[in-house]
């Protein structure tokens, strides 16, 4: 058989870029980074991306379509790309979002301009946003939205939801990706 891999076979499984733009707390990166690393089995990258927008303390919210964009360069030497901002994030059609994620290019985007509110302290606050953050690398797996309201991949209409779900992917989500593993892992064999 063919012993060559495909484009999506190949970036099915590999590294993870995550790009820390300006100023983010460094503590909720690395819970991030040990999330994704437990939950994809893959290694995550930390790279901190100097943002002059994020450093001067601009905190107008910009579109996800654009952070996307200006995470591209990232993804040289990475099957995929994480950001985190604390910049607030818009999409046409709502008033902002927690995420965005381009499944295509495999590149995503978490903000934590909205994960912070009153009450709620670090632990919780850094739950949030590895949920938020695991939820965006499982789009980039190619998974979509889930009924179940405790798994990771639930579409989190506000803060309750995602306080609400798991940080980890239920059977459906699991198996849906492993099976995709064991597809590429199969196929490496021949
Ligand atoms: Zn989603
Ligand atoms: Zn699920």
């Amino acid at each position: 058989m063919d012993e060559q891999i495909t484009e999506e076979e190949r970036d099915l499984n590999g590294a993870i870029a995550l790009v820390a733009l300006g100023k983010v707390d460094s503590l909720v990166v690395e819970n991030i980074r040990d999330a994704a690393q437990a939950a994809f089995g893959e290694e995550v990258t930390i790279i901190e991306a100097r943002y002059e927008r994020e450093e001067t303390g601009d905190v107008r919210q910009q579109a996800a379509t654009d952070v996307i964009k200006r995470l591209f360069p990232f993804r040289h030497g990475f099957a995929r790309v994480l950001g985190v901002t604390d910049t607030d994030l818009s999409h046409p059609g709502v008033n902002h979002v927690f995420g965005f994620a381009d499944p295509e290019s495999r590149v995503s985007v978490i903000s934590l301009h909205r994960l912070r509110t009153k009450g709620a302290g670090p632990g919780r606050i850094a739950g949030r946003a590895v949920k938020t953050a695991i939820h965006e690398l499982g789009h980039t797996y190619g998974l979509g939205h889930c009924s179940a309201h405790r798994c990771v991949m639930f579409l989190s209409f506000n803060l309750a939801d995602t306080d609400y779900k798991e940080r980890e992917f239920c059977r459906k989500c699991r198996d849906e990706i492993y099976s995709r593993f064991e597809n590429r892992s199969l196929k490496r064999q021949n």
